[in-house]
């Protein structure tokens, strides 16, 4: 296999997590009876331009047959980041109604209506139609289609180049990462901007995030390799920042290579950092399989003693890295019953592979617990407060990554 940015030859794994489906294939009763299909799930790295990258296996088209969408909205949290991001935006670039602003994978409109309800002008740009059709109720036009060159080329010949443009949680996701990359440098205006948050690969390995990689998170990203990327488009880096979402992600601020501005010193500090920390040394990533594989045991060997001790464990949150960590560590119903999660869209269905069960979280206070695996840490705090009462009725909390701890 080739890199998918620089095309080297890759040879070095970084992390294989065996086979697993494909995380957002959640069950129904009737699929139970059904095989279910699953697929390598490898990361390698390049030892030229240093992308970690998912393995290519074949039918990767399969991937986003998912019936399952994910409406960003649901979380207020992420509601909030929108919000603060539009307002900074808005305010440092001074955009008004004579501008533009395009957003990729625009899913339900929860970032763009910000910018609809100041009266600016926007694009969203999202593939999947039910999220899309929710963002138009909101007043936001939506192109309902995959974003790459083509499109961006198209776009640009139609005359709509943007002022800003931005894309939260899909730079990741892009199968082919420099076509994707093209396309932004085709809609964007002379002198405007490109943001882009996509969690960071320091982040993933510093904390043991190995349950965030699954087949449909295609590129694990520096600042070192974005730069290239970037360049190699025809674009370059001007600021970053850190952000806390997603365990650790950055914000990269993006413009045409020609364009006036300066880059800021924050560059030059995180790509220090990512160099400190080994980032471009093959050794970071030869080590990391035996700490995931640490983290794995440790856990296993928890719900074993739990199971021994006639203790009652169940899960919280049946997302995505859930399924990362379940399907590697081969955890089945005996030693963790079931799931609860919030999302109506999920109740009553059965995690892949894993074939738990998942539940409405009342079920927590319809019967004795001992203890609740929360397997999204990102957000463990906030489950803990709204849960309360079982905290005081002497319910145990734990999570697992980055290490296996009480809360
Ligand atoms: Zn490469």
């Amino acid at each position: 296999m080739k890199c998918r940015h620089c095309f080297s030859e890759l040879t070095h794994t970084f992390l294989d997590l065996g086979f697993a489906p494909p995380s957002n294939t959640y069950l129904t009763k009737d699929g139970l009876t059904k095989p279910e299909k699953y697929y390598p799930l490898k990361v390698m790295v390049c030892d030229e331009c240093w992308l970690a990258q998912t393995e290519d296996y074949a039918q990767v088209d399969e991937l986003f047959d998912s019936e399952y969408a994910y409406f960003s909205s649901t979380s207020t949290g992420w509601l909030e980041h929108a919000k603060r991001y539009s307002e900074k935006m808005i305010q440092e670039l001074g955009l008004n109604e004579n501008s533009l602003v395009i957003e990729v994978a625009s899913n339900d409109g929860y970032l763009l209506k910000n910018f609809v309800e100041k009266k600016i002008p926007c694009l969203g740009i999202e593939p999947t139609a039910s999220t899309a059709r929710a963002a138009e109720i909101l007043g936001i036009p939506v192109l309902q289609e995959f974003f790459g060159e083509q499109l961006g080329k198209r776009l640009s010949k139609e005359g709509s180049l943007a002022d800003l443009i931005t894309g939260n949680n899909v730079y990741a996701h892009v199968p082919d990462i420099n076509d994707f990359t093209r396309g932004l440098k085709a809609i964007l205006k002379p002198g405007g901007t490109i943001t882009l948050e996509f969690p960071h690969l320091m982040r993933l390995i510093e904390f043991n995030q190995f349950d965030t990689i699954y087949h449909e998170h295609f590129s694990y990203l520096s600042l070192y390799t974005v730069e290239q990327i970037f360049s190699a488009a025809g674009l370059r880096i001007l600021n970053i920042e850190e952000l806390s979402t997603h365990g650790g992600s950055l914000r990269v601020y993006g413009c045409h290579l020609d364009d006036v501005r300066q880059v800021l010193p924050a560059v030059e500090k995180i790509l220090e950092k990512e160099k400190e920390r080994g980032l471009q040394d093959l050794k970071v990533y030869s080590t990391f399989q035996a700490k995931a594989d640490l983290i794995k045991n440790d856990f296993l060997a928890f719900l074993i003693t739990q199971k021994k001790l006639g203790k009652k464990v169940a899960a919280y949150g049946a997302a995505a890295k859930g399924n990362t960590l379940l399907n590697y560590a081969g955890i089945k119903p005996d030693l963790l019953p079931f799931v609860c999660d919030a999302a109506n869209a999920k109740q009553n269905k059965f995690m892949p592979g894993s074939h738990i069960p998942i539940y409405d979280p009342n079920v927590l206070f319809d019967q004795p617990i001992d203890c609740v695996v929360i397997l999204p840490w990102n957000i463990a705090d906030e489950v803990v407060k709204q849960n309360k009462k079982l905290k005081d009725a002497g319910v145990n909390f734990v999570t697992v990554i980055p290490e296996l701890r009480n809360l």
